[in-house]
C-alpha cells in the first residue's frame, strides 16, 4: 500500500529498530512507547484491519507474538505484558496497517486498567445473546 507507513517500514524506506523478522512477519519498537520495549508485530502484506485479516495468518502471527512478549519479560526482566490491537479508528487505530502491540508491564508501572460499566443481568442475557447470533 502506496502511503501507509508501515508498508514503508517493511519496505526499508523509513527506518525502524527491528527485533524480528520472518517471511510473514515483522517486529519493531514502537517511536511513542507506552512502556520502554514497546513493539509492534506486523504483517508484512497490508491489510487495513484486524477484521480483513486472514484467518490463516492470524493463528501464524500468534506464536510469533508469544515468542516476543517472552523475550521483552525476559531482556527487561518485566512483570508481565499486555497484548494489545486496536481495530478501527473508535478504538483509536491511528495507522490502518494491522498491528499488535506488546507492552512490557511492572508490578509498579503505575498504569491503569481500563474503566468498566454497569451492566444489569438482562443486559448481559441480551447482549450474550445477540452476539452468540452474529458470530459466523
Ligand atoms: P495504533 O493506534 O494504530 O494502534 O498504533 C499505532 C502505533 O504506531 C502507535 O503506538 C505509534 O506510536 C506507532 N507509530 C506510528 N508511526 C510510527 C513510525 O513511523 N515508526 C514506529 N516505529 N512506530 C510508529
Ligand atoms: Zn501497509
Amino acid at each position: 500500500m502506496k502511503d501507509c507507513i508501515f508498508c514503508k517500514i517493511i519496505k526499508g524506506e523509513i527506518p525502524c529498530h527491528k527485533i524480528y523478522e520472518d517471511d510473514n512477519f515483522l517486529a519493531f519498537l514502537d517511536i511513542q512507547p507506552i512502556a520502554k520495549g514497546h513493539t509492534l508485530i506486523i504483517p508484512k502484506k497490508h491489510y487495513n484491519t484486524f477484521e480483513e485479516t486472514p484467518s490463516d495468518l492470524l493463528e501464524k502471527i500468534m506464536p510469533v507474538i508469544q515468542k516476543i512478549g517472552i523475550a521483552l519479560k525476559k531482556s527487561l526482566a518485566a512483570d508481565g505484558f499486555n497484548i494489545g490491537l486496536n481495530n478501527g479508528q473508535a478504538a483509536g487505530q491511528l495507522i490502518l496497517h494491522t498491528h499488535f502491540h506488546v507492552i512490557p508491564r511492572f508490578n509498579d508501572d503505575g498504569l491503569h486498567t481500563w474503566p468498566s460499566v454497569k451492566c444489569t443481568e438482562e443486559e448481559f442475557k441480551q447482549i450474550t445473546e445477540s452476539i452468540k447470533a452474529k458470530i459466523k
